[in-house]
């Protein structure tokens, strides 16, 4: 299965790393120049007047901050096939859709070679300082929950597909995958299958397999991971009984998927029985799941912070004494940072930012409450310790000035250049009147209330919210999905907890003087986030990119569709009675 490939040199990326963020400042200038250098030609550089000028400050001075929105008019000109230099000397010929979970809708973003380079250098990047602290063995295997989606072509014929499709497809991704020794257990049909649900069976399958090679366990993001789990503990039975017969379920029908598995797929009585003893013996609460069943796994590793993070304490469950390790932090975009300290906790993890993959700046938050004039951002190395800022880029592939929309703050630097530590995304804050809840404060109010979950031996699976105004003066709505069943009266003290763990002056005055109505507590059927996610990968989104919209807004009609279908039960605070 694994092809002979020269490793890269671990040290080399190490003290490559260590000379380029020591001089974060130069390197940022030669970035924006080589960015500028390149694409000198494309009319939207031209059109802002910068002639050929490529250092910083001409450069702000002549183009604009801008958000997606900002920048539709020229993508929908390359959409309709125009195979211009609008943003780029090389014309944009393919691109990356967004996830779309945060606003509803997915945004078409530039992808282009460059982007896939960048890439490649932050995955070795973090791969040298894990390999450091955590090594695989040159023959270790990854049992990857990865999976690519629907790639579709524009009425231009311009190739579009989530970033993460993009990247596995690029012709450069098993190489890279196998320098930093993490090629997948699982045959590429199986990460390139359209129906994911038959996908996640064969991924599952073949870490069974090759159990004794899997030293990693990997995803995009979390989510995949836990997801992948708790399926196991609903199949794992089927999955046993396809090893012993050496046959594959007929639940799988894509052709390909059932060729390449029956490559793989011998009757293996023996495993089949270990597994299934293993499995029988963990299945009244399935902790150490992981250990137990991949009994040489080194880490467990997927972006954990951010979004992800309400689902670490059942991935600890699952993984018992693996290390958790979060991975990068980017966006369909691009790339933004690495995580060089794969050995600190996921919740108090930083990101150090590569000074050569983008060119960056950071909006001072204070300056985004509109009473400060002029948005003034500051570059990488101005950043303040213990400052938030909203996070904008200048990448290789035709973004110029982009609000990503992310707010991070800074925690440290390595050498000279910050360490990050995602916080939220910028738009996603709850409010009614004066109120202001970010995605945070939300997270802080449903761990509370997991707390009285948990003395019952239940928890969140999942959870989201939403803004209701149809009657004056408004109220939060939180939606939970919950294991178990909780009685009424330990609903009603969650329901009180929620409402009294928003803590913003805002939010308490407001419902003190009744100028917002109860919180709303409304408990979903099992399997309504499946539901989500099956709604999002129908689009075209990938499952690998999937996260749990946080807030449902006015665009996510679909989305609160399915939640309010599946409501069980709901309850109103009465904390402020
Ligand atoms: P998308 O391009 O839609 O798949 O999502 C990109 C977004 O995912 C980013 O803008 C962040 O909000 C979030 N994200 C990506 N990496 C991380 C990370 N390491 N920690 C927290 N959030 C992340």
């Amino acid at each position: 299965m694994r092809e002979n490939v020269e490793e890269f040199d671990m040290k080399k990326v190490i003290d490559n790393f260590e000379r380029i963020t020591k001089d974060a400042e130069n390197v940022q200038k030669e970035t924006l120049k080589r960015i500028l250098e390149e694409n000198a030609s494309a009319e939207y550089l031209q059109k802002l007047g910068l002639n050929g000028r490529t250092d910083p400050d001409s450069f702000k001075s002549c183009v604009p901050l801008v958000t997606h929105k900002d920048l539709e008019p020229y993508i929908n000109r390359i959409v309709d096939g125009e195979l211009s230099s609008i943003f780029t000397a090389k014309p944009i010929t393919s691109f990356s859709l967004s996830s779309g979970t945060s606003q509803g809708r997915q945004k078409r973003v530039p992808w282009n070679d460059e982007l896939f380079e960048t890439t490649v250098q932050i995955y070795h990047t973090s791969f040298a300082f894990r390999n450091r602290d955590f090594p695989i063995d040159s023959n270790g295997m990854a049992l990857n929950f990865i999976y690519s989606s629907k790639m579709s072509q524009t009425k231009g014929s311009v190739v579009a597909g989530t970033a993460t499709a993009n990247v596995f497809r690029n012709p450069g991704y098993k190489q890279a995958m196998q320098a930093i020794r993490s090629p997948s257990c699982s045959p590429d049909a199986v990460i390139f299958s359209l129906d994911f649900h038959q996908s996640l069976y064969c991924h599952l399958l073949s870490g069974l397999i090759f159990r004794e090679q899997v030293q990693l366990i990997s995803a995009t993001f979390a989510h995949s991971i836990l997801f992948a789990f708790r399926t196991f503990e609903q199949i794992w039975e089927e999955l046993c009984n396809d090893i012993k017969q050496g046959v594959l379920s007929s639940r799988i029908t894509v052709p390909s998927i059932r060729t390449a598995m029956s490559e793989i797929l011998k009757p293996d009585p023996e495993l089949a029985n270990l597994i299934h003893t293993k499995c029988l013996n963990m299945s009244n609460d399935w902790h150490g799941l992981i250990p137990e069943i991949f009994p040489n796994v080194k880490y467990v590793q997927g972006i954990m912070t951010g979004a992800m993070e309400p689902y670490l304490k059942k991935l600890r469950h699952y993984a018992r004494d693996v290390p958790l390790v979060t991975s990068d932090y980017g966006a369909s975009e691009g790339w933004v940072a690495s995580n060089v300290n794969p050995k600190v906790p996921p919740e108090l993890a930083a990101y150090v930012v590569l000074p050569q993959i983008a060119y960056f700046e950071f909006i001072p938050l204070a300056q985004l409450d509109g009473t400060q004039g002029d948005l003034k951002p500051v570059g990488l190395t101005e950043v303040k310790i213990g400052e938030e800022y909203e996070l904008v880029f200048t990448n290789p592939a035709g973004l110029y000035r982009y609000r990503l929309g992310d707010v991070v703050k800074i925690m440290g630097f390595h050498n000279s250049t910050p360490e990050l530590k995602f916080i939220r995304r910028s738009n996603l804050i709850l409010t009614i009147s004066i109120d202001k809840n970010t995605e945070t404060d939300l997270q802080l109010s449903v761990d509370a209330a997991a707390k009285y979950l948990a003395e019952e031996k239940m928890e969140v699976i999942d959870y989201t919210s939403y803004i209701d105004l149809s009657k004056e003066p408004g109220h939060y709505v939180i939606f939970l999905e919950i294991s178990g069943e909780p009685t009424d009266e330990l609903l009603g003290e969650c329901c009180n907890c929620l409402d009294k763990s928003f803590t913003d002056p805002g939010y308490t005055s407001s419902r003190k003087v009744k100028g917002i109505d109860p919180l709303e507590l409304r408990v979903v059927k099992k399997g309504t986030f499946q539901k989500i996610l099956e709604h999002f990968v129908s689009l075209g989104s990938s499952v690998s990119q999937f996260k749990t919209p946080r807030c449902v807004g006015p665009t996510n009609t679909k989305v609160l569709q399915i939640l309010c279908d599946n409501v069980v039960n709901n309850y109103f605070s009465s904390a402020y009675n």
